[in-house]
């Protein structure tokens, strides 16, 4: 993977968490916070720190912002200052700016002042933990729009040992197998022959009703 330059402002746990993650995975992370505590916190998830507030212009443009490649506002709670973080760095010219919402309200302003994209963390995560416990065999899911999924589902026992043509998900579910996940191996566009064994994942696309009830076959 290339190496790209990533701001995180706001160093709170959302912020610290996403810049752990990105400097794990080889990423150019920098963590900028107002408060001085919180950046000698995340000193150790970060490759560079600095302590400023991104509501002044100038300090934005004295670490050159504009150099980022992705520049991410985790700033939750001052409202006021997340909105007027986003504004300047557009107007800074920072090509990619993801911002956190507190709500739809917050979110929608984010959106009208130039975020490119707009994070609902506390949403999205609420409604992965009901999807997990609606779907226990559901692994992993992308919502591709309010009807259809994509969802890597652990396969129920009762369709261990046949193959992908006995099963006949499509006529059966009504539900789409794009590729099968075998202990590490992924086997895109699976051939009707493909057994599926114990503990294979099967990635379905199909509508998010036929997965539910294709994902709670025992
Ligand atoms: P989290 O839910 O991620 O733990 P939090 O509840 O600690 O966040 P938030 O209000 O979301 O708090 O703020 C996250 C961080 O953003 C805080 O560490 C705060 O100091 C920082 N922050 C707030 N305003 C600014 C600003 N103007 N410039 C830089 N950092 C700021």
């Amino acid at each position: 993977m290339t190496k790209q330059g990533y701001a995180v402002i706001g160093l709170g746990r959302f912020g610290t968490s996403l810049a752990a993650k990105l400097l794990e995975a080889g990423q150019d992370v920098m963590g900028i916070d107002i408060n001085e505590e919180r950046v000698e916190d995340a000193k150790l998830m970060v490759t560079h720190a600095a302590v400023l507030d991104s509501t002044e212009e100038e300090a934005l443009k004295s670490i050159g912002i504009r150099n980022f490649d992705y520049v991410i506002v985790a700033i939750g709670n001052d409202m006021q200052a997340s909105i007027l973080t986003v504004l300047l760095l557009k107007e800074l010219g920072v090509n990619r700016v993801i911002a956190k919402a507190l709500n739809k309200h917050h979110g929608k302003v984010l959106d009208k002042v130039g975020a490119d994209w707009v994070i609902y963390p506390e949403r999205d995560m609420g409604e992965r933990v009901a999807h997990q416990l609606l779907s226990p065999n559901v692994l992993n899911y992308i919502e591709l729009s309010k009807e259809f999924n994509i969802e890597e589902i652990l396969i129920p026992p009762s369709m261990t040992g046949k193959s992908l043509r006995e099963l006949d998900l499509r006529a059966k579910y009504n539900v789409n197998a794009i590729a099968i996940v075998s202990n590490e191996n992924i086997i895109i566009s699976p051939s009707p022959d493909q057994i599926i064994n114990k503990e294979d994942k099967v990635v379905a696309i199909g509508n998010r009703e036929d997965l539910i009830k294709f994902a709670n076959i025992k």
